[in-house]
């Protein structure tokens, strides 16, 4: 993990006004008045650090446009921080716009239970996927899952997101090795955590591959408990076999070259 995690967003969904109406000029440069006395952030409402851009809260009917700031959620300490940062924001950010003209109406339909958080803590692996290993594609000897989303970092720069998409053809997998804390024996994490440096990191956070790896991790649970062979061990034809048994899709360690998917859309970004 590096030293500043990168921002946390609370998730929401606002209603109640209709932004063709709406004068996004003088509720910027209203917004951008209240930032510089210090009574709101531009990432209250927008990923922009750098600038006063309520229209991309407004147009999205709030969603994962906000960033929370400092975001370190390594601890209960940390997270509890970032919760109550990120409804102070959304509080703050909630009553100004309300007094704005054609926002008197404003109301949240939804409020995430808590914010969502791209970056805290990774386990020290006995393996670790780096960005060259995730950008070129690496198909590991010990595979037991595919990985698939573009290097998407949050930040407070201007734009306050870095993407690189991957090449079109690369699908890179995941060691089950990087599910293995170092020095442990029969421990298994799954998710976010896995073993990888920051940029692999900020893409294989992703749904999908925090679902694979829990799947891949309940099958070496399962299959170390049946069969008293500890989870490193647990030769990878019969991982395969139960895996493929539940419908999970899984590397092909001997193929030549990787599964034929189109280049990545550049339009997303979590
Ligand atoms: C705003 C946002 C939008 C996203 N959108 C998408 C998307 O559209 N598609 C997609 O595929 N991915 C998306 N992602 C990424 C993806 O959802 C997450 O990276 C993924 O869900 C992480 O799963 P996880 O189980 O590893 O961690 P988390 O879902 O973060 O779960 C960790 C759990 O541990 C709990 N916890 C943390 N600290 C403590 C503690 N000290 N004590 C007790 N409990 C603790 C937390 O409360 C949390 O419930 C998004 C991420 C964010 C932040």
């Amino acid at each position: 993990m590096s030293d500043e995690c990168q921002p946390a967003t609370l998730v929401c969904r606002i209603a109640g006004y209709d932004l063709a109406t709406l004068d996004l000029d003088a509720i910027n440069r209203a917004f951008d008045a209240e930032v510089r006395a210090g009574r709101l952030r531009y990432t209250d409402a927008s990923w922009n650090a750098d600038r006063a851009n309520v229209g991309a809260w407004l147009n999205q009917a709030g969603q994962n446009i906000n960033h929370i700031h400092p975001c370190n959620a390594c601890d209960s300490r940390g997270k509890t921080q970032v919760e109550l940062a990120g409804r102070a924001s959304f509080l703050r950010l909630f009553r100004f716009l309300r007094a704005q003209p054609g926002l008197e109406a404003l109301r949240v339909e939804y409020l995430a239970a808590e914010c969502g958080v791209r970056e805290s803590a990774t386990i020290v692996g006995k393996a670790t996927v780096t960005t060259d290993d995730f950008t070129g594609g690496r198909l590991w000897d010990d595979a037991v899952c595919y990985t698939f989303y573009p290097i998407d970092l949050h930040n407070l720069s201007p734009e306050g997101v870095e993407i690189q998409l991957l090449e079109e053809g690369v699908v890179p997998t995941v060691p089950r090795r990087a599910l293995l804390p170092a020095g442990s024996r029969n421990l298994l994490t799954a998710g976010r955590c896995i073993a990888s440096d920051r940029l692999a990191n900020s893409a294989l956070r992703v749904q999908a591959t925090c679902m694979a790896t829990g799947q891949v991790a309940g099958a070496l649970a399962a299959l170390a408990t049946q069969t008293g062979i500890e989870v490193e061990e647990l030769p990878l034809p019969m991982v395969d076999e139960l895996l493929l048994a539940h419908g999970a899709i899984i590397p092909e360690r001997q193929a030549t070259a990787g599964p034929a998917y189109g280049a990545m859309s550049p339009l997303s970004t979590v």
